[in-house]
């Protein structure tokens, strides 16, 4: 992008007021992939995790949690409860694991999963750093999108949110190598970090333009108690005012994303949700067009805690689909059932 085009974006970011904002994005949205939202049924099968993030609730060291994994028939039966009621795509997530027992896991998972349904189903794998040899048998398996959130595109902020053996590079190296073999890629980034500015925002932005990614995923970012990143001084009026400032930065965020990169899938992140109730319908009116919809067994839901205020771990799955269905009409929008759901962007290449 070009200068003038970064200062376009730091206006949108920080000056045009939201509701004049969100309202052209949507517009954008409209005339694009018309009223319509994709679902991907969610299903978050493990919450192991060798890694440390420093703002994440199921990282390696926090002894609260408890760990599960849910078995191949399990995720299977997700699978097919997310296909059988129109859903045209899922995606299976958890905590990074490296060894190659988990690898031969999800490929039969996977495996499993494309049998029955063929293409008719997009399998979308959420799972972290991997190798390319892992990557490959999962691609050769079936599944044909990848989410992996950059988090931030400045290394440094990057640096300051994880441990020091994790690497930013590491993880940029990975879009590409996802890139590389035929998946179609989604990033994203977590927006309201302690020291983020809107100059890295702007750039985030920059950053899915030349990394010319496919789908994008923004949430807010939630302190969690369980985490170095959570401030026990904040009192919490401080605090609920914090996730409000966050919550609005992030509709700005998806705003100027769908008017900059347009054609791209962009997600109302489940992390909206969690500080307004309406969180994912305000996401898709400022120009979202994806919503992943939890359908982990409730057995598990509460344990694949990320920050706190989990939406509908109470609810089962059946309850979260009418209500976000009646939801989605209330606002003037239909679901997209059936069909996988590409990005219109998938296959063009950069510009
Ligand atoms: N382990 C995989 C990975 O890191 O890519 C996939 C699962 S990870 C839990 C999915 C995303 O959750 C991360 O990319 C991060 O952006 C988000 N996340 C984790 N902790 C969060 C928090 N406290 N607030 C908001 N988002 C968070
Ligand atoms: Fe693990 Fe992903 Fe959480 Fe980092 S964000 S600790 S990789 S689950």
């Amino acid at each position: 992008m070009t200068g003038q085009e970064i200062k376009n974006l730091l206006f949108l970011l920080g000056e045009e007021p939201l509701e004049a904002l969100t309202a052209r994005a949507y517009a954008q949205k409209c005339e694009l992939l018309g009223k319509r939202v994709a679902l991907r049924g969610l299903i978050e099968f493990s919450n192991f995790c060798r890694k440390n993030c420093f703002y994440c609730g199921i990282r390696r060291d926090n002894a609260n949690v408890k760990r599960y994994r849910m078995t191949e028939d399990e995720i299977v039966a997700a699978a097919s409860w997310s296909a059988d009621r129109g859903y045209g795509s899922v995606v299976l997530q958890s905590g990074e694991v490296p060894s190659e027992e988990n690898a031969r896991f999800v490929a039969r998972v996977v495996s499993r999963i494309h049998e029955k349904y063929g293409d008719a189903l997009g399998i979308t794998l959420s799972l972290g750093e991997q190798s390319e040899e892992t990557f490959r048998l999962w691609r050769n398996a079936g599944a044909h999108r990848y989410l992996l959130r950059i988090e931030s595109s400045n290394p440094e902020l990057y640096a300051r949110i994880h441990p020091c053996d994790h690497s930013w590079q590491a993880r940029r190296d990975c879009l590409r190598m996802l890139k590389r073999l035929g998946y179609i890629v989604g990033t994203g980034v977590m927006v309201g970090l302690p020291g983020q500015t809107l100059e890295d925002l702007a750039n985030d932005i920059v950053f899915f333009a030349d990394e010319d990614v496919d789908m994008i995923g923004m949430g807010p970012f939630i302190e969690d108690p369980g985490t170095p990143m959570f401030n026990p001084a904040l009192d919490d009026a401080t605090r609920t005012a914090a996730r409000r400032t966050k919550f609005d930065l992030t509709l700005r965020m998806i705003a100027a994303v769908r008017l900059t990169l347009k054609d791209v899938n962009i997600a109302a992140a489940t992390a909206l949700q969690a500080i307004d109730p309406d969180g994912r319908e305000k996401g898709v009116l400022a120009g979202a067009n994806v919503i992943m919809p939890n359908v982990t067994p409730r057995a598990y839901c509460a344990a694949y805690r990320l920050y706190p205020n989990k939406p509908c771990v109470h609810e089962h799955a059946e309850a979260c689909r009418g209500c976000l269905e009646s939801r989605l009409k209330a606002i003037g929008e239909e679901i997209a059932w059936g069909g996988r759901g590409d990005p219109l962007h998938f296959g063009k290449g950069k510009a």
